[in-house]
């Protein structure tokens, strides 16, 4: 298939984290130092290929625990944001680690996709790196999960960031009736876009972008249509990837996360979120325009169901 760009998710062998989030089901590994030289092998090999692509590239790295504490996903990120065929270069992370190296790469690049996690790190502390991003002129969101009893904290953040930061919300999905009406009031307060996280995409026949227009990568070149669907469609070091590509529809019955629903050409959301789609940051021209938000929620209404079983609703990538 003839390819101008593609967005790929890279999630490499790293699966440890520095935090321990009770909610997480992923990141309790503790890695050998041969492991983590297996991992380094894999983003290296990951990197040039990237470089190597003859058409524009965005990087999205979803690690199945913490990597931006590792210098090496921190030079990874610099030198994919100084390639000239990449255009967005961005990281899930909980922003623990150093800050320094974004001094090195194309800022204009770099998204942050930054969750905080009450019970792991201070407030103020995480408000520190955030202005350090500021700063750095970085552009990043800031996410936290939905417990109701993180409440107060979620508000308490969205009143310390800068206004131009978006702070999402990540449904936390453990059934209907987990929120009252007031809970969800407050919740819509601080993310405009929170309601569009608790809906369950019908997606089985559905067309979607993952699979087309963005892939992903595991670190043996692995490549599939999105993190949720198991099946390959083949190695990107074997095979030219523009083969694999074409358009497709969704065998799953439904979509809940971030990551996979904006794919969902019915959604539209590039129209807010543009070249932040990646790492969640809405463009600034939509936050001038409240109706492009609202216009989102209402295309998110016509595609999803409201929560349907607890089981429905758990899926490891919903922390994040
Ligand atoms: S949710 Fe993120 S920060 Fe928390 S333990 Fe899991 S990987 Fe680490
Ligand atoms: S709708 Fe979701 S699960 Fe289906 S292909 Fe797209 S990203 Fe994957």
């Amino acid at each position: 298939m003839e390819v101008e760009r593609l967005s790929v998710l890279y999630r490499g062998p790293l699966s440890s984290c520095n935090y321990g989030c009770p909610y997480c089901p992923f990141a309790k590994h503790t890695e050998t130092a041969a492991e983590h030289e297996h991992d380094r092998l894999a983003l290296d090999r990951f990197v040039a290929w990237v470089q190597a692509q003859p058409y524009r590239v965005s990087v999205f790295f979803t690690p199945w625990g913490e990597a931006l504490v590792r210098p090496r996903y921190q030079q990874a990120l610099v030198a994919l944001s100084r390639a000239p065929n990449v255009e967005q270069v961005a990281i899930q992370t909980n922003l623990s680690g150093p800050l320094a190296w974004t001094a090195d790469a194309e800022r204009g690049k770099l998204g942050l996709w930054a969750t905080y996690h009450p019970g792991e790190v201070t407030p103020g502390r995480f408000l520190e790196r955030t202005a350090e991003l500021e700063r750095a002129g970085v552009r990043y969101s800031v996410g936290m999960v939905g417990e109701k009893r993180s409440l107060e904290a979620i508000e308490a953040m969205r009143a310390a960031l800068p206004p131009h930061v978006y702070l999402w919300v990540n449904a936390f999905k453990v059934g209907e009736g987990y929120y009252s009406a007031g809970d969800l009031a407050r919740l819509r307060a601080v993310d405009p876009l929170f309601e569009l996280n608790t809906r369950r995409y019908r997606v089985r026949g559905q067309p979607c972008g993952a699979g087309e227009t963005v892939v992903s990568v595991e670190g043996d070149g692995t490549a599939r249509r999105c993190h949720f669907i198991e099946r390959p469609l083949g190695n990107v070091y074997q095979q030219d990837i523009r083969d694999l590509l074409r358009p497709r529809v969704c065998s799953r019955s439904g979509c809940e996360c971030h990551i996979g629903y904006v794919h969902l050409p019915e959604l539209r959301a590039a129209e807010v979120f543009g070249d932040g789609l990646l790492a969640r940051i809405p463009d600034p021209r939509a936050w001038a325009d409240p109706a492009r938000f609202r216009a989102l929620l209402e295309r998110g209404r016509a595609l999803g169901a409201p929560p349907a079983t607890p089981d429905d609703l758990k899926t490891p990538a919903t922390p994040r």
